[in-house]
């Protein structure tokens, strides 16, 4: 029944761990690739050609979590599942609330893993992403593309959406204009342009002048603006 074939990234150093899963995952049909660094496979991640992520915990440079933070932030919706070590199944869950979908504790047989991998894919195949994005009375449906506030449906260009995306998904944090071409426009966007400033006033405009502030030098925050009535 699929249509294409799936796309697997494997994120993992140990040559044994990820040459059986590549293996497997080529006999049941789909088209793994291996990354061994964290660096590498964070790269890959977000190039959106893979269709599901198997992440190691445990990489030579770098944490798991946090290539999964990275790929996040990036907003890479693409479903990753976590490969960890049994004993560290409190590590996992936390995992599980940062991004990750789904874990598979080490040692493993094939079958499990390649259950959990036809379970990810699934949902994405019928394009059914029920995920909601609130900070305040702001509303983002990530299925449909909808925005609400304060309950009313606001109408967003898709650019404006996932400007909007990328802000509350960092509520608090300043964002450079960098940081929001690279995530919204593309990483070869032309740094000087002002394409960010024109959107984030449209933004403004739309949704209430107070959700944004201008950090002088450094870009823009999203914050849930406070009632001041004095
Ligand atoms: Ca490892």
């Amino acid at each position: 029944m699929e249509k294409t074939i799936s796309r697997i990234l494997i994120i993992e150093d140990e040559d044994r761990i990820s040459s059986f899963v590549a293996k497997g995952l080529k006999s049941s049909g789909f088209q793994p690739t291996i990354a061994d660094t964290g660096r590498e496979g964070g790269y890959l991640a977000q190039t959106g050609d893979f269709e599901l992520i198997i992440l190691d915990l445990g990489l030579p440079d770098e944490d798991g979590f946090s290539v999964l933070k990275r790929i996040r932030n990036a907003q890479v919706a693409t479903p990753v599942i976590i490969l960890t070590a049994r004993s560290s199944i409190d590590d996992t869950v936390a995992g599980l609330e940062n991004g990750a979908d789904d874990y598979m504790a080490k040692p493993f047989r094939f079958e499990e893993l390649l259950a959990r991998v036809r379970l990810r894919l699934r949902p994405q195949a019928n394009g059914a992403d029920t995920r909601i994005l609130r900070v305040g009375t702001l509303e983002l449906d990530l299925g449909s593309r909808r925005a609400k506030l304060e309950g009313r449906e606001i109408d967003l260009s898709a650019r404006e959406f996932s400007l909007a995306e990328a802000f509350m998904r960092n509520a608090g944090q300043v964002l450079s204009r960098e940081q929001l071409l690279s995530r919204v426009w593309g990483y070869d966007f032309d740094p000087g342009s002002n394409v960010v400033d024109v959107y984030v006033r449209y933004l403004r405009n739309k949704l209430g002048a107070e959700w944004f502030t201008t950090v002088r030098g450094m870009g823009y925050r999203l914050d849930e603006p406070t009632d001041h009535t004095d």
